[in-house]
């Protein structure tokens, strides 16, 4: 937990940091929010997860409520007071307080703002991903604007927990056409036979990752191809490697899609080599 979170302006100690009930992030969850990595004290993809923020904002004519610069610097400071060297900070942006009706409120309120921090075990992150993840499937339950970064997340947190119940890390969604969508929170990937990669096209059925964006100029840097296109269950069962990624899973291998192995089981040697440029173009 962190120590301290900002809310609409203070830093107030995590235990007293609260918004207002008639806040419409809790009603309707009418919100959106951002996660940036810290690594030794350096936020990672820091624009390019601004720039999502931005996006979000305008796709749900929520007002930015801050500038870049100012955001930046409420950013650094909950990493500081909260002694972020390895962690996460998460920053949360509803539409405001107003008398419960679903239609926005007129005047637009003020949007709250809230940011929190916190440490992550950066060797323990390490150490799980080098071993590689379970995953399963899932319908895919959610609406058609999934490439908005909302805290509607509730199909998300129904399948995360189906994973959880089955002993798996993630759970990869499953379009009505039986096409892999993403995970519950993180981007879905597969290394074809011919050692493509494969993964989703940027549509609003996914959302727009910002380490799914800079993993794929990797792996072209590389030399790889890349190609942007759905794929089913059934291609990531067979294929030579299957890995997710996201802001605080980086890059990580799948080793088993609802029970059967993906290759030999093991961490594949892509994978293992997208994790490693990614962390060191850092
Ligand atoms: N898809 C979903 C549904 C997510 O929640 C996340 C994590 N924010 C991602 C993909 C990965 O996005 P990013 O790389 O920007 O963290």
């Amino acid at each position: 937990m962190s120590r301290y979170a900002y809310v609409n302006g203070r830093y107030l100690p995590h235990s007293q940091a609260a918004v207002h009930v008639e806040d419409r992030g809790f009603q309707f969850g009418d919100a959106i929010y951002e996660v940036w990595s810290v690594r030794r004290g350096q936020l990672l993809d820091a624009e390019g997860h601004l720039n999502r923020l931005q996006r979000s904002l305008s796709e749900l004519s929520i007002p930015s409520p801050m500038g870049p610069t100012a955001l930046m610097m409420v950013v650094r400071e909950i990493m500081r007071r909260n002694r972020i060297k390895d962690g996460l900070v998460y920053l949360q942006v509803s539409r405001g307080v107003a008398k419960r009706d679903h239609a926005f409120p007129d005047p637009a309120p003020r949007p709250t703002v809230v940011l929190t921090a916190k440490r992550v075990d950066a060797a323990s992150v390490e150490a799980k991903a080098n071993a590689g993840a379970s995953i399963i499937s899932q319908p895919d339950l959610r609406w058609g604007r999934c490439d908005i970064k909302t805290v509607n997340l509730l199909p998300n947190v129904l399948a995360k927990q189906a994973a959880r119940d089955a002993g798996a890390a993630e759970a990869w969604m499953v379009d009505a056409d039986g096409f892999v969508t993403e995970g519950g929170s993180s981007n879905a990937w597969i290394v074809d036979q011919d050692g493509r990669l494969i993964t989703r096209q940027l549509d609003n059925a996914i959302l727009h990752g910002i380490t799914r964006g800079c993993v794929a100029d990797i792996a072209r840097g590389l030399g790889y191809e890349v190609v942007e296109r759905p794929f089913t269950l059934e291609e990531a069962h067979a294929a030579r490697e299957a890995f997710m990624t996201s802001a605080s899973t980086f890059v990580t291998a799948i080793t088993r899609i609802d029970d059967k192995p993906i290759g030999n089981g093991a961490p594949g040697s892509v994978a293992t080599e997208l994790r490693n440029a990614y962390q060191t173009q850092q």
